[in-house]
């Protein structure tokens, strides 16, 4: 139960730009690891409004044409009907035992940026997600035995038989996700009253996730102080095991995250690394991991970097894309976003002096909130903030590419 989905997709948006629109991309990154052969895990059919003209990046980006062209400050939309088959496989996309992971598995616009559009390949380990903050409204028709934790928050519940109808909506997010399963389920109120809902299957314990559900409350309450307040009604965590596949990943609203204090923090520090402020994670993926494990140690009351801060390798970098650390493995890319961008982080807070890195991340939350920083913002900002020219500082985190 949970493991195939069909339902319609509209997606409506405004044509920001000056000159007509007469075509974009999509992205159904649920056939990033099977691809095209046989029945992909998604497909798209009954398209209204245009038509496929091509596939790419093994059936993860798909060019729609549309049937009139979208003049500038205008309104359109497209709608299809969306068929998904989840895999499985023990990942963010996928069934893994008794429970379904449907990680990215709506269709996202893909983005058109300084560099064209941007369809960048499917990554077994990070992220290639690249998307704008976006209002959903979503109906999950499902068993009713199943119960769906995702983004945004439950608008209503009808039952019908033995289903029942979640209607979700979600405003300003990057994506939605879901999972299906016949999951244990608890909740509480942060000190500032946001709703945390945890959600684990019949294999995790029952304390250690209660434990957790507060400890990730904790968490949202102290980035809240810290970066500015979590601006959603509800947050949602799932604790499962993913094997090798990851410890934690993280969507608005939602993440999935292995039992245990660290992967909570990390992926509750990505609500507003990723979440709110949103970047490339394939081009610039040092831009919300660094982050994120840097709030993740500060937050476990470290003065200091918890991992050693020496380089593995003499051509490692941190300003490189996923196409690089791909090539070069996981190890390799865990290393210098991971170790090395939390190293760094505490270094420009020893540089530009812990008031100057409190404004600096306030300022990159209440400037980009809801947008897409680059690192060019970030360096900016860190000199504006400091008065320092910081130019030997990012030669030395080997971390100078736009
Ligand atoms: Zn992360």
């Amino acid at each position: 139960m949970g493991h195939s989905w069909t339902g319609t997709e509209k997606m409506a948006f405004t044509n920001p730009g000056k000159v007509p629109i007469t075509e974009f991309w999509i992205r159904l990154w649920g056939n990033g690891t099977a691809g095209c052969g046989g029945t992909p895990a998604e497909r798209i059919s009954a398209l209204v409004g245009g038509q496929v003209a091509e596939t790419r990046e093994n059936c993860t980006a798909y060019r729609i044409v549309l049937d009139t062209a979208l003049a500038p400050g205008a309104r359109g939309e497209v709608s299809f009907t969306l068929s998904i088959d989840v895999p499985v496989q023990r990942d963010r996309f996928g069934i893994n035992g008794v429970d379904t992971y449907l990680g990215n598995a709506l269709a996202v616009l893909a983005v058109k940026d300084e560099n064209g559009w941007e369809l960048p390949p499917y990554v077994a380990f990070g992220e290639s997600y690249y998307s704008l903050a976006a209002d959903y409204d979503v109906t999950l028709d499902h068993p009713a035995a199943l119960q769906v934790p995702s983004t945004g928050v439950v608008a209503g519940e009808t039952a019908a038989g033995d289903r029942l109808v979640t209607h979700l909506t979600a405003a300003r997010v990057r994506d939605f996700s879901w999972s299906a399963g016949a999951f244990h389920h608890d909740s509480t109120v942060t000190a500032s009253g946001v709703t945390v809902d945890a959600y684990w299957p019949n294999s995790e314990s029952d304390s250690n996730c209660r434990d957790l559900m507060r400890y990730a409350a904790r968490a949202l309450d102290y980035y809240s102080t810290r970066y500015g307040a979590y601006p959603y009604p509800r947050f949602t965590i799932v604790f499962d095991e993913f094997g090798a596949a990851f410890d934690g990943m993280e969507y608005p609203n939602y993440v999935l995250a292995s039992a245990y204090q660290g992967a909570v923090a990390h992926e509750v520090a990505h609500q507003w690394w990723f979440g709110l402020v949103g970047d490339d994670q394939y081009r610039h993926p040092w831009l919300d991991e660094a982050f994120a494990e840097y709030s993740t140690e500060e937050f476990q009351g470290n003065a200091t970097p918890v991992h050693n801060c020496d380089w593995i390798a003499s051509d490692e970098r941190m300003d490189v894309s996923m196409d690089v650390y791909e090539k070069a493995g996981d190890p390799f890319y865990h290393d210098a976003v991971y170790h090395e961008g939390t190293c760094m982080l505490y270094d420009l807070e020893h540089t530009i002096g812990r008031d100057g890195m409190d404004k600096l991340l306030r300022d990159l939350v209440s400037t980009y909130e809801y947008g897409v920083i680059r690192p060019g913002d970030v360096r900016t900002l860190a000199a504006a903030v400091s008065g320092k020219d910081l130019s030997a500082f990012w030669s030395r985190w080997r971390n100078t590419a736009a």
